[in-house]
């Protein structure tokens, strides 16, 4: 598997982009590398001829072609059974242009599904420049140390130096695309994979299995085996392909899910009509509070207000115009709230305000400007021509939290408080017996 295969499209920077540059210098040293070591090595084509070469950049697309996702970045393939198969029948020199050039020749499909020219030749340099200079150097140092080509049989020592080829190879293709990773501004961990580096182990195996094949059996055998291999890799293929699809099937459905969860949380703690907290949220918010204000030492205090004589609205104007008076008033309480004051819908047409760090006088000041402000709302909007005008006015009985205060402690004397408000003619605040 060759890491120079995976997906190097970019987005819309400028055309010398570090990455570009990379790939463009990267390429040329890999030409130059192969025109000096086959001229002072007077290998090109050993002892096989056109066909031999053909046949292996064919094999070399093939293998890029049948690649899948990989979870992190675009697209691996199987392309090291194409390398190392190569290398063990040809020889270095030969398979590194074989190789660079199937390489160069994959990423230009891309053209027709919209990227543009400049990732298309960074994708195509980088792949074939890294391609290339991987086969040259660590074949090299395979055929140096003794490494026979074309393999013929397997020994320990073949084993060993096999062993070597595929880990040199592993370790300078990943390095050579970290570089790129790390000029693209992408972490290079996300090469780290086990999935990938299992696949690519094996199809270095593959790799020796068809090098020796080729260089063994007759024809028949080995056309026999390319084909098993074929169905193998794209029956392998078409795993990781359902595998990708279903791993984005589950991150969508998880987000999803997500924000359900979190659109269900808000909805078990809001109130439908008028946005505000409801009183599950607040009776739970309230019994906190009241403990953290009593271990700290500080004040905190509630008030129950109530919409005077709102059934009436309803009765007179409709049940819908008494939703809007509802709506329009949690508005007037929540803006003349601080940010760390608390407005819940506790009933009907009651709300629970809480006024944590903060005592009797000065919450009743507060809720002043809030029944005042009701008071002086103008309604006429939601009146009907010419129909009766619209009054609403509020009544609050105000609680503040003491040593012993609990939560039903204080919210029955904001309660007791209310009801005396009301009895003394609604549109009033009482704090105090
Ligand atoms: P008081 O001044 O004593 O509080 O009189 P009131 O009419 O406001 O009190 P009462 O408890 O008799 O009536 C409350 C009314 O609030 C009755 C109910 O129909 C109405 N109500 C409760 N919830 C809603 C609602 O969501 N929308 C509307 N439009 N009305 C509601
Ligand atoms: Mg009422
Ligand atoms: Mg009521």
């Amino acid at each position: 598997m060759n890491a120079t295969n995976k997906n190097t499209d970019t987005d819309g920077l400028g055309l010398w982009r570090p990455d570009f540059i990379y790939s463009i210098v990267l390429f040329l040293v890999a030409v130059i590398a192969i025109a000096y070591t086959s001229q002072t090595q007077g290998i090109l084509l050993g002892d096989y001829g056109f066909t031999t070469a053909a046949f292996f950049v064919v094999f070399g697309l093939f293998t890029i072609t049948t690649g899948f996702p990989h979870p992190g970045f675009g697209h691996v393939s199987f392309d090291r059974v194409a390398q190392v198969a190569s290398i063990l029948v040809l020889g270095p020199i030969d398979a590194a242009w074989i190789n660079g050039l199937a390489s160069f020749i994959y990423p230009w499909h891309r053209l027709r599904d919209g990227t543009d020219l400049r990732s298309v030749i960074t994708a195509a340099c980088n792949n074939a420049g890294l391609m290339s200079l991987v086969i040259l150097l660590c074949g090299s140092l395979y055929e140096y140390l003794g490494g026979p080509i074309p393999l013929l049989s397997l020994d320990l020592r073949t084993g060993g130096l096999l062993l070597l080829l595929m880990l040199s190879m592993q370790l300078m293709n990943d390095l050579g695309m970290m570089i790129v990773l790390y000029l693209r501004g992408i972490s290079p961990s996300s090469l780290l994979n086990t999935f990938t580096t299992a696949v690519e182990s094996v199809s270095a195996l593959i790799a020796v299995v068809v090098a020796l094949a080729f260089t063994t059996s007759d024809r028949v055998n080995f056309a026999l085996l390319l084909v098993v291999l074929a169905i193998g890799m794209l029956v392998l293929k078409q795993y990781a392909l359902m595998r990708h699809r279903l791993e984005a099937l589950v991150d969508v459905r998880t987000e999803e899910l997500r924000l359900q969860s979190i659109e269900l949380q808000r909805q078990a703690h809001h109130d439908k009509l008028t946005g505000l907290v409801n009183r599950r949220f607040v009776d739970d918010y309230l019994r906190l509070q009241l403990e953290a204000a009593r271990r700290q030492n500080i004040d905190f205090t509630v008030a129950l207000a109530d919409i005077d004589h709102f059934k009436q609205i309803n009765d007179h104007y409709s049940h819908a115009i008494g939703d809007k008076v509802l709506r329009r008033i949690s508005q007037i309480l929540l803006n003349r709230c601080r940010k760390t004051d608390v407005v819940a819908r506790y009933g009907g047409e009651e709300f629970l305000l809480c006024f944590p760090d903060t005592d009797a006088q000065c919450a009743e000041q507060i809720c002043s400007q809030m029944r005042l402000a009701i008071e002086h709302t103008d309604w006429s909007d939601l009146q009907s021509p010419g129909g009766e005008e619209i009054k609403v006015t509020i009544s609050i009985g105000i609680a503040e939290s003491s040593d012993d205060s609990r939560h039903t402690t204080i919210l029955g004397e904001a309660d007791s408080r209310l009801y005396q408000a009301k009895h003394l003619g609604r549109n009033r605040i009482i704090s105090r017996d």
